[in-house]
């Protein structure tokens, strides 16, 4: 599960991490006032620097230009009203990219260096890793591809976790002096914590950035300004808190109304829709499609126990793809009964109706029930046909696809 960078950085301030204050808006006309509140909350006066930022669960925003430093209420506005009325694309968005509905306005800090920060589970040596940088910022990934040695990996200890002393390291490597060095560590030891804590995939921190001295702090600050966290689906169960981030409005609708009914569906760019039971079995199809020269429009895995509702809501997501010109059925009963799958077909052409060629290959527990629930529906299934094995079938679809 993923949350937007707003709640990430209340999940850093609550583990004590610096983060310059913000408010979330949702609209052009609360732009301005939000400016005002941002600016004055961080002890800035008229003109003071501030941050519009998108949010999305998507990152390389800066780059695509959905981060902006403005100076005043109508630059802050004009901001708002650029990303709230375009769509964000950017390497992380696809082409079509994504609509923003909702911006944060932070207080804005000046920048004497970036630093990149992250905790996750490294999976080769099975052990969670703290990842820094010096060289953070907008870059960090062609930094990680061209100069590897700039990034610092430090393992983890599966029971006693990051210790103060690994920090302190981090610290130095990364070029922190003076009282600046106690700030990175506990922004280290926060984010791991944090990490544990909320059973996360990653806890990100890029920018850390160092401010440049001031009378008030003549070492400089270390703070947060741009946090990513990622919740390991496995565990938000045990974490309401997290729960209640949840906005389903950044998640792909079809995906959404698959989870309801306990199908594992995942939209692909192909033309094929596949029904299949099983994760490795829906795997094996997708290759084998492929294999014929055909591209699958999802992943769809039915599980064992799908009733002939789950199959039915399935077909109606594949069908809703407009896509789709070709559906493969695959289904290898073993738990899974296959009357019940041919049910859910019929219910299908029943409700929906199959305009697009659809082939089907049944085998297994109570495979000639199901099979004879076809026959004797076959006038409901004009663009039915029967596959005999695994390449027939994937031949079949993607020779009717063309
Ligand atoms: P991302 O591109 O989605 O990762 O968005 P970030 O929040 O990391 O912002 C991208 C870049 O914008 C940062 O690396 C900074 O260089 C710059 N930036 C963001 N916030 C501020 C700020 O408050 N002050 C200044 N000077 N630059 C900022
Ligand atoms: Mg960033």
């Amino acid at each position: 599960m993923k949350v937007h960078e707003y709640q990430a950085r209340d999940i850093l301030r609550s583990y004590g991490i610096p983060v310059p204050p913000g408010e979330v808006i949702t609209s052009i006309e609360q732009a301005g006032p939000a400016y005002k509140k941002a600016v004055a909350e961080a002890g800035l006066g008229e003109g003071g620097l501030a941050v519009v930022k998108a949010q999305v669960h998507a990152g390389g925003r800066g780059k695509a230009g959905f981060v902006k430093l403005v100076r005043s209420a109508q630059e802050a506005e004009e901001a708002a009203r650029f990303m709230l009325t375009h769509k964000m694309v950017s390497v992380q968005t696809g082409p079509e990219g994504l609509e923003v509905k909702k911006l944060l306005i932070a207080a804005g800090v000046d920048i004497a260096h970036e630093y990149y920060l992250a905790i996750t589970t490294d999976r080769k040596s099975r052990r969670n890793v703290l990842i820094a940088s010096s060289e953070g910022g907008v870059e960090i990934e062609t930094v990680a591809h061209n100069n590897p040695e700039a990034i610092v990996k430090t393992p983890l200890h599966p029971l006693t976790g990051l210790q103060q002393h690994q920090a302190r390291t981090v610290a130095y490597k990364l070029g922190f002096k003076g009282k600046q060095v106690g700030q990175a560590v506990k922004t280290m030891m926060g984010l791991a914590q944090a990490f544990v804590d909320k059973d996360c995939t990653i806890a990100e921190i890029n920018p850390l950035v160092l401010t440049p001295a001031t009378a008030a702090h003549p070492e400089g600050q270390v703070l947060a300004i741009d946090a990513k966290f990622n919740f390991d689906d496995n565990g938000t169960f045990r974490h309401q808190d997290i729960l209640a981030l949840f906005d389903p409005t950044e998640e792909n609708p079809a995906e959404l109304r698959a989870h309801k009914f306990g199908l594992t569906y995942i939209s692909l760019d192909g033309n094929i829709g596949c029904l299949v039971n099983g994760a490795g079995l829906a795997m094996a199809t997708m290759d084998v499609i492929k294999l014929e020269g055909g591209e699958p429009a999802n992943f769809l895995d039915v599980g064992g126990s799908a009733s002939e509702e789950a199959v039915t809501e399935a077909f109606r997501i594949i069908l809703s793809d407009s896509r789709v010109k070709g559906i493969m059925v695959n289904i290898f009963g073993g738990i899974m009964d296959c009357a019940v799958i041919a049910s859910g077909i019929v219910n299908a052409a029943t409700q929906i109706g199959f305009k697009v060629p659809l082939v089907v290959r049944l085998e297994g527990s109570n495979v000639d029930a199901g099979r004879k629930i076809l026959k004797d529906a076959a006038a409901k299934l004009p663009t039915l046909q029967a596959a005999t094995d695994l390449g027939d079938a994937a031949r079949k679809v993607c020779g009717a696809v063309g």
